[in-house]
């Protein structure tokens, strides 16, 4: 990936990232794939300047709004999840945020489409798309919880903020044989959910993963 544009490398070195790259290792994540386009994504360039000194550390930081940009970790596992069934070729992301794990699927996946209720987010996530030289992205300000019934349906849909309930909205939008990869519970109590459509039954089994903290998924957009 190395047509992605790269910026102010200077405290934010190769060593740092590998360093990266060999914890979130250790720490299970074996996709080649998915390693590969965490190592290529500047997430200096997802926060603000006076965080970009830490942004190759394994952590979730702050981004505004109540909100922050996932831990490098979960966005590796959940990527690792997306592409378990081979690369999806339509994904729905709900909460774009900064748009750093909507840059890690895109160079994974044929086509991402992400949606954010934040507006200021939404803009400086399309921003940071753009600067990295990202294309293969469609975003729009709406509430996730309705997916994006027009672009569906999706071979994956991964959210990266918690309903304390699986969405039926999200289940209907699923292609045969989808995924959806989702936190899921009330706050302090989350796990992370792989529902499975089981091939063209509007069937679907549910797999808890691992505990995880997300934030939680909200109603409505704001501007
Ligand atoms: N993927 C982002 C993580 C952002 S945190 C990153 O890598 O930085 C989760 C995001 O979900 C927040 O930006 C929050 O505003 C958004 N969110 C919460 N509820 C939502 C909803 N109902 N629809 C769309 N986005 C939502």
């Amino acid at each position: 990936m190395n047509q992605l544009k790269q910026r102010g490398i200077g405290m934010t070195s190769q060593r740092t990232r590998e360093r990266l790259i060999s914890r979130l290792r250790e720490e299970g994540i074996e996709n080649q794939d998915v390693l590969e386009a965490i190592r290529n994504t500047p997430r200096h360039l997802f926060v603000d300047e006076a965080l970009a000194h830490r942004a190759y550390e394994d952590t979730a930081l702050p981004i505004g709004y109540s909100q922050t940009i996932s831990q490098p970790y979960i966005v590796a596992r959940m990527t690792e999840i997306a592409l378990s069934q081979g690369k999806p070729d339509r994904l729905l992301e709900i909460g774009t945020g900064c748009g750093y794990q909507t840059a890690v699927l895109a160079q994974l996946v044929s086509r991402v489409f992400s949606v954010e209720r934040i507006e200021p987010l939404l803009d400086r996530a399309i921003e940071n798309l753009a600067q990295i030289g990202i294309s293969n992205v469609v975003c729009k300000l709406a509430d996730g919880k309705m997916g994006w019934e027009d672009r569906g349906p999706f071979n994956v849909i991964l959210s990266a903020a918690a309903p304390e309930k699986v969405p039926p909205e999200l289940l209907d939008q699923l292609a045969p044989d989808g995924m959806l990869i989702i936190p899921v519970g009330p706050e302090g109590k989350q796990v992370l959910a792989v529902v499975h459509r089981q091939g063209e039954a509007k069937e679907y089994k549910t797999y808890e993963m691992e505990p995880v903290r997300f934030v939680p998924l909200l109603s409505g957009v704001t501007r």
